[in-house]
């Protein structure tokens, strides 16, 4: 008989109960301050391939493993003196570094997709914590079915996911609203590898390129396997820099364009970032034909919107 999945409130008995799910094995959708990740233990080979069955993610597509800290890091990777100095500066939040895999670490061969490198973050949120505190590195890629719309409410997983997940903890609204910035460290230098909720002019700020642009370089060594060309897919067609729509379109505004809702009137950010996908769940849902969304920046956190929406807005596999 399929499990039907159950949200419980990520209080102390909800994280009681995941840890326990954990630990025996299962997976859990649980609150980040980014999206609702979908979690296993990193070094279970079975649970891990739960997630995979479970998002019909294809198993190209590694996963982030999110530790208690640096020192729970370098027991997973190599952790260089540029790669030191980022996590001291981010950790916890939402950045992502891709590292050497270290030789016999503790992690399933799926994490990594086969990958000599590992994806490796430290969350802020306090419900993340407990539960690597209680269960270990966690392996956690975003808690909705592959290519499609992330989940910032446990309202989102549930939609998504249904019944292929046991368990949702609940811990209300993602603050930051899109994924973690992903970047890679080698030889003394990183690359952007996936733009995400802690801005670039923030690393460069701690992190200066040697060349202008070196970090952007579209020749990049290392690559995000899993950055397809269409992601957060609506069902609908997305149509981007919309100053206005039909009749036939739900208007995702912003700024000054208002719209039939707004990511943020006020033209803020991250205000913008928190909303995206909660607004694109409601423009989904709408039943209007197509999702037209207003121009939005391309500073800051609008380098993670777009990114998104441009995704939301690519050509769909045998669409
Ligand atoms: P998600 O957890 O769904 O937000 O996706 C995680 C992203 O991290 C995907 O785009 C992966 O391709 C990327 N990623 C995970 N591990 C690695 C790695 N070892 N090297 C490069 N990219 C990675
Ligand atoms: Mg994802």
């Amino acid at each position: 008989m399929v499990e039907k999945s159950r949200i419980i409130a990520a209080d102390a008995a909800g994280i009681t109960a995941a840890v326990a799910r954990l630990v025996a094995g299962g997976i859990v959708a649980v609150p980040t301050e980014t999206v609702y990740g979908l979690a296993a233990r990193a070094a279970d080979a079975d649970a891990v391939a739960r997630i995979y069955a479970a998002k019909g993610r294809p198993g190209f597509n590694p996963l982030i493993v999110h530790v208690a800290d640096a020192a729970q890091a370098g027991e997973l990777v190599t952790v260089d003196a540029l790669a030191a100095r980022l996590m001291a500066a981010f950790w916890p939040g939402p950045l992502t570094l891709v590292l050497p895999l270290r030789p016999g670490a503790a992690v399933a061969g799926a994490v990594t997709a086969g990958l000599d490198t590992l994806a490796v973050r430290c969350p802020a949120h306090p419900v993340m914590q407990a539960l690597i505190a209680g269960a270990g590195p966690l392996a956690a890629p975003s808690a909705n079915a592959s290519g499609r719309i992330s989940a910032t409410t446990a309202a989102h997983v549930a939609a998504s996911l249904g019944d292929r997940v046991g368990l949702v903890l609940d811990g209300g609204a993602c603050a930051a609203g899109v994924e973690s910035t992903i970047i890679a460290v080698a030889d003394g230098r990183w690359q952007l590898l996936r733009p995400g909720a802690v801005a670039v002019e923030a690393l460069l700020a701690v992190a200066p390129l040697a060349a202008a642009g070196e970090a952007l370089a579209a020749t990049a060594a290392v690559r995000a396997p899993g950055m397809l060309a269409s992601h957060y897919a609506p069902r609908q067609p997305v149509r981007l820099g919309a100053t206005s729509a039909g009749a036939h379109e739900f208007h995702i505004g912003f700024g000054a364009i208002t719209g039939d809702a707004s990511l943020s009137p006020a033209g803020d950010l991250a205000e913008a970032a928190a909303a995206l996908f909660s607004l694109l769940h409601r423009a989904e849902a709408s039943g209007r034909a197509a999702i037209a969304v207003a121009p939005v920046p391309e500073t800051g956190l609008g380098q993670a919107i777009n990114d998104r929406l441009r995704r939301a807005a690519a050509p769909r596999d045998g669409a």
